[in-house]
């Protein structure tokens, strides 16, 4: 099934391996009519985005971001919707972070040379290219480089969070993110949230983020089974979150990886989004179909 929408896209400008045009044209070919364009802590891509965008009558382009979080044992990454890219402070703040990510994946690089399974910084930068540089970029160098030979043996064998290679980013709590996202007008929405599940405190985790401002939970997401998109619909219901999702497209293969728009994700919590944004006058950061 394909959905007419998917909230939750990469593209070059992180760790994508299509440029926001491309990802633009294979979404409308796959039959999304509203995207929105996620990168990773960056929000560099948005314009390409938003030209490509033009291109098609029938298309809305949502201007959006993913921010990694931590809490203590587990990586929370939020989802902020229809934020003002734009925002001088905001933007000051992508930038430190840009920042942090480069000096992290130096420390990596390092931390692979001493286990004997040596990449170049240099490639590492290539695969990264004008974008936030992150694990998946180490991922192909290691396979490159013949040391793995997929990016999930790399994410098993050396990058994980509990992988030998692994150093965190600087750490972030969801909650200050959130505020960060509201700050600036967007909508919050808590990704992938299967691995919060299996480590427990999910519930609690819901409560301190709705009370910092989320409006929204990823239901709808690559390979999640009926049984986990019920689970997930019921929190939502119960924490009052609007059950958004994405395919978390990146182009690198994959046995999780699922095309743009093939999700199961139903219209109606996305036309809600629209109406929240309406409500909160963002809705003229996206860019909107002509005919809808
Ligand atoms: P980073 O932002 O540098 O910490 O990298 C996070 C990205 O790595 C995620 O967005 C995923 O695309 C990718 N990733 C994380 N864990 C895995 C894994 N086990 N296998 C493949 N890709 C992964
Ligand atoms: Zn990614
Ligand atoms: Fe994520
Ligand atoms: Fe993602």
């Amino acid at each position: 099934m394909v959905s007419r929408a998917d909230l939750h896209c990469h593209s070059t400008f992180s760790d994508g391996r299509l440029t926001p045009t491309e990802l633009v044209d294979l979404a409308y070919h796959n039959g999304v009519r509203i995207l929105s364009l996620t990168d990773h802590d960056i929000v560099d891509g948005l314009p390409e985005a938003f030209e490509a965008a033009e291109r098609y009558a029938d298309f809305t382009l949502i201007p959006g971001i993913e921010m990694s979080t931590d809490v203590p044992g587990n990586e929370v990454h939020i989802l902020g919707h229809f934020i003002d890219w734009h925002n001088p402070a905001f933007l000051d703040r992508l930038s430190h972070l840009q920042e942090s990510r480069l000096n992290r994946a130096r420390l990596m690089v390092e931390k692979l040379q001493q286990l004997n399974k040596p990449v170049s910084w240099e490639r590492v930068q290539f695969f990264a290219g004008e974008g936030a540089v992150g694990r998946p970029h180490i991922a192909l160098a290691l396979m490159e480089a013949r040391h793995v030979s997929s990016v999930n043996e790399a994410f098993d064998l050396y990058l994980s969070r509990n992988g030998p290679a692994y150093v965190p980013r600087d750490r972030l709590g969801p909650e200050e993110v959130i505020s960060l996202l509201v700050d600036v007008g967007g909508m919050a929405t808590l990704a992938h949230p299967r691995e919060l599940l299996a480590a427990g405190g999910l519930e609690n985790l819901l409560e301190s983020l709705r009370a910092a401002g989320l409006t929204g939970i990823e239901v709808y997401y690559q390979d999640y089974l009926p049984e986990e998109i019920d689970t997930f619909r019921d929190l939502a219901s119960r924490y009052g979150l609007i059950p958004l999702g994405g395919s978390d497209y990146h182009g690198l293969g994959g046995p999780q990886q699922r095309e743009p728009g093939d999700i199961p994700l139903p219209i109606e919590p996305v036309q809600k989004l629209l109406a929240l944004a309406e409500e909160r006058g963002a809705l003229d950061r996206a860019r909107i179909a002509h005919s809808r």
